[in-house]
């Protein structure tokens, strides 16, 4: 099989891949990627359309504004996508990405709406997951996660 690249939301109703290797991570601080994501910042990495697929279900679109497209899954609410309505470049969350790891941002974009502590989150204490400072949190969170892994499945549930 060629290789893909592949994500989907949290639940795993919507399933996508790529063909080539998206490219061009960012993160976008504007205030519509802001609202869109509920976060501080959107973070995405992008492709030739024509290497896009959905393999299940399907994405959901919100126009944000009569140039763009945003898409997100509607049973779980994860944003997905982003693309201009007349390119030919689709972007996706690189959160919903099987691998984030490989796609680090390379710049920053709408930085005139970059709330003005964000680039010291970096510096802030680190602290890891309550299941990794508690066993027991995390042998119950386990049993009770319906997280979709961030691998393609036959089915899901499994
Ligand atoms: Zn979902
Ligand atoms: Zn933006």
């Amino acid at each position: 099989m060629a290789e893909s690249w592949s994500g989907g939301c949290q639940c795993g109703a919507v399933r996508y891949r790529f063909t080539q290797q998206p490219r061009g991570a960012h993160i976008c601080h504007c205030r519509m990627c802001q609202k869109a994501f509920g976060g501080f910042y959107a973070p995405l990495v992008g492709a030739p359309r024509a290497s896009f697929e959905v393999t299940r279900g399907e994405i959901t679109l919100f126009r944000s504004s009569d140039q763009v497209e945003r898409g997100f899954c509607r049973q779980c609410g994860t944003p997905l996508s982003f693309a201009y309505i007349d390119g030919d470049w689709m972007s996706v969350s690189i959160g919903s990405l099987d691998n984030p790891e490989a796609f680090p941002p390379i710049d920053q974009h709408g930085v005139e709406s970059r709330l003005s502590w964000a680039n010291g989150l970096g510096h802030l204490p680190d602290r890891p997951s309550t299941e990794v400072e508690d066993p027991a949190t995390a042998a119950f969170i386990a049993s009770t996660n319906h997280q979709h892994p961030d691998r393609d499945t036959q089915r899901w549930p499994e």
